[in-house]
């Protein structure tokens, strides 16, 4: 074996630890690193102390359009492409801090109004993203109203677009609409 060989394999085993420690499923292992199944599945279990879980992973893009998720979302997928972009981090490595970036601005919470610590994106999910986007399945659309790049369904027209933020569906926000209910009761 080179040394080459040597390095790229501990630095997949840096990798996949990681990832794990973050709540990856093993296809994300499987996809990210070059490692076999059987030695992704014991680093699985050496790190979380528990076997992988089995089954399909959830495979929607609708997901990422609904209110709370689309925030989240966005949040993260901003982070990524910047590290991605203007970082020495790239790709698997630049998902892995943009994740950690993300899970630190969710716990201190992203808006007023929504109860902090609460990651709504899970790290496969995240990783699903990526690939939604590198597949040209969805689009950064940017808010007309706070001119933030939001995700959005691939080709859809821009012009007009207002995102989840500046325009929440009227049951989103309990505190806001608790706020408003009390002033206006019959609502
Ligand atoms: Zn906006």
């Amino acid at each position: 074996m080179s040394s080459k060989s040597v390095s790229r394999e501990a630095d997949d085993i840096l990798l996949a630890t990681d990832m794990v420690r973050l709540g990856a499923r093993l296809q994300v292992l499987q996809a990210e690193t070059s490692l076999s199944y059987d030695r992704l599945a014991r680093l699985y279990r050496e790190v979380k102390g528990a076997s992988p879980p089995k089954g399909m992973l959830p495979f929607s893009v609708d997901w990422f359009m609904t209110w709370l998720p689309n925030i989240h979302s966005s949040l993260f997928y901003n982070i990524y492409r910047y590290l991605d972009a203007f970082t020495p981090a790239k790709k698997s490595h630049a998902l892995v801090e943009a994740y950690r970036l993300y899970l630190e601005q969710s716990a201190a919470g992203l808006q007023p109004g929504e109860p902090a610590g609460e990651p709504v994106l899970s790290f496969t999910q995240a990783w699903m993203l990526v690939r939604f986007f590198e597949s040209g399945l969805v689009q950064l659309s940017c808010c007309q109203q706070c001119h933030g790049q939001f995700v959005a369904h691939a080709h859809d027209p821009e012009t007009g677009f207002v995102c989840a933020i500046c325009k929440p569906p009227p049951r989103a926000g309990k505190t806001r609409s608790r706020r408003k209910t009390s002033a206006r009761a019959s609502v």
